[in-house]
């Protein structure tokens, strides 16, 4: 069989090569997380079948490279359109395959994934220049030249939103592309690969190899012919990526995790700031930005812990398809492991549950409640390690240095939240903070113009705008001499 039937729609289970459906001896399963219902036998990539998609990318490569931004910008609206006419469809496959919630995938997550690609076709036709500048009368003009196959490798939390932040800037770069999809979600990543056929994506332009990491994506990032590697995911894989691209100088980008800290200041509004508290339990906590380190104020402390767990109270755990449902299942019963093992050794070393710490036995399956633990002690696992499960800590702090201090105290960089009703104070954390991406009373709130990226442990490089050129693309200098001209 190299098709499965999901909601209403074929989806190929076959790797997307040169244009054409290309079948493994090997496969490997794909389950709802929902509630572990079979969700089709995909083939599996070893280097063989890598091989064939960067010699693909590579062959493309002239042809998109001539088309220029504006010829590639055409056939890139068209993906982007087909997207949004897709949204119903790719929202009901994405939460069958990861068990993010319907509504959020119709309403925010797909939407993106179109604006991804526009976004980036019209920013390289029209945004992506530098003013010309004189040296001793020569002019110096500087150019974003297409590079060459770049390898994606992205995670499961957001499958399709995540692979087109790089798929846009990508192809709007004029480089080709081979994507490796995270195994536990490889459905998206195929249908869109029948929108790039509708869309006129000539064949070899983008092409999506299904498999293991250890196996499909530890072949595509040893492979010589790449001129980039953007990766998304966990830190002890990015060390892994970064070791077999160096054996070649592949460039990479990374996009990593975070332990990011959630800063209540004795000033803030409470109820904004359990409310946003609220929200780093999203897509059941794994959300790389969440804000899993609550430091409150020890003046407010008790009254922001009492309002912030009537609030969670009031979440609705449950199937992710149901439109009330406010948190769904975790990815998968490893992943879920690793969580309960979290929890665990927290309560072995003494930590205090404030509320979940357990399975929802009634729902039973993947689903992990929401927790709150009160003042782990220092340096313990749970306040150092990226769990990405629903799982928050709380500590309390005295004074703004000390909230700096333990904000900026783990190996990660990549978010922070700071609540505050003085605008002065505010300014005064969040000078100090080590971060990516730092929200003053919000969360969330993504420009595609703005970099976006991690400090320390959570990144190399950034995103976003003219950012993601930089990536992608040769970044050039021609210098031109005002003598020696005959015309
Ligand atoms: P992961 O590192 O286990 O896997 C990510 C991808 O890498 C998958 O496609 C996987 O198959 C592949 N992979 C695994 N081993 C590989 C290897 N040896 N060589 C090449 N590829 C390999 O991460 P995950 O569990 O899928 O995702 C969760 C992580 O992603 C978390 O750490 C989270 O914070 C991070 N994340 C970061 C961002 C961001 O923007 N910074 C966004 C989303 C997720």
């Amino acid at each position: 069989m190299d098709t499965v039937e999901i909601a209403g729609v074929l989806i190929d289970t076959r790797h997307y090569i040169d244009g054409h459906r290309v079948a493994s001896v090997e496969t490997f399963e794909n389950t709802s997380p929902i509630d572990g219902s079979f969700l089709g036998n995909f083939s599996r990539a070893g280097a063989s079948e890598v091989n064939a998609a960067v010699v693909a990318a590579k062959t493309a490569f002239p042809e998109w490279r001539e088309l220029g931004p504006r010829g590639r910008g055409d056939k890139l609206e068209k993906l982007a359109t087909l997207i949004e006419e897709n949204i119903e469809v790719l929202s009901q496959i994405e939460t069958l395959d990861n068990g993010s919630l319907l509504r959020s995938n119709r309403r925010g997550v797909m939407p993106r994934a179109a604006a991804n690609i526009r976004f980036f076709a019209d920013w390289a036709i029209k945004e992506l220049k530098h003013d010309a500048f004189e040296t001793r009368g020569h002019v110096n003009h500087i150019s974003w030249d297409p590079s060459g196959v770049a390898a994606l490798i992205t995670p499961w939390n957001a499958p399709l939103m995540l692979a087109t932040w790089k798929i846009g800037p990508a192809l709007a770069a004029g480089d080709t592309v081979v994507l490796k999809p995270a195994e536990w979600t490889p459905l998206t990543a195929s249908f869109f690969a029948d929108l790039t056929i509708k869309a006129g994506i000539p064949a070899g332009v983008f092409n999506v190899v299904f498999g293991i990491g250890t196996e499909a994506g530890a072949a595509l990032t040893q492979h010589p012919g790449l001129s980039r590697i953007s990766f998304t995911g966990s830190v002890p894989t990015a060390k892994k990526i970064a070791r077999a691209a160096a054996e070649n100088l592949t460039p990479v980008n990374f996009e990593l995790g975070g332990k990011s800290p959630f800063i209540v200041l004795g000033d803030a509004d409470l109820e904004l700031a359990t409310d946003l508290a609220v929200e780093q339990y999203d897509n059941a906590g794994q959300v790389c930005l969440s804000g899993t380190r609550i430091l409150v104020h020890e003046s407010i402390s008790n009254e922001f812990s009492r309002i912030f767990s009537e609030k969670t109270k009031k979440l609705i755990h449950g199937d992710p398809r149901n439109e009330s449902t406010n948190m769904g299942p975790q990815i998968h019963q490893d992943h879920f492991n690793r969580i309960a093992g979290f929890v665990a050794r927290a309560k072995d070393e003494g930590a205090n549950i404030v509320f979940g710490g357990s399975p929802n036995l009634e729902l039973g399956g993947l689903y992990f409640r929401p927790t709150l633990v009160m003042q782990p002690k220092n340096g313990s696992e749970i306040l150092t390690h990226e769990i990405f499960g629903p799982v928050l800590c709380m500590q309390t702090f005295s004074n703004d240095e000390e909230a700096l201090t333990m904000a900026n105290s783990t190996e990660f960089g990549l978010a922070a939240v700071v609540v505050s009703g003085n605008h002065e104070h505010a300014e005064k954390i969040t000078k100090n903070l080590v971060a990516g991406t730092i929200w003053v009373n919000c969360f969330f709130v993504r420009d595609l113009k703005a970099p976006f990226g991690g400090s320390k442990k959570s990144g190399i490089g950034r995103d976003g705008g003219t950012w993601s050129f930089d990536f992608y693309a040769d970044v050039k200098n021609t210098v031109i001499a005002p003598n020696g001209w005959k015309d």
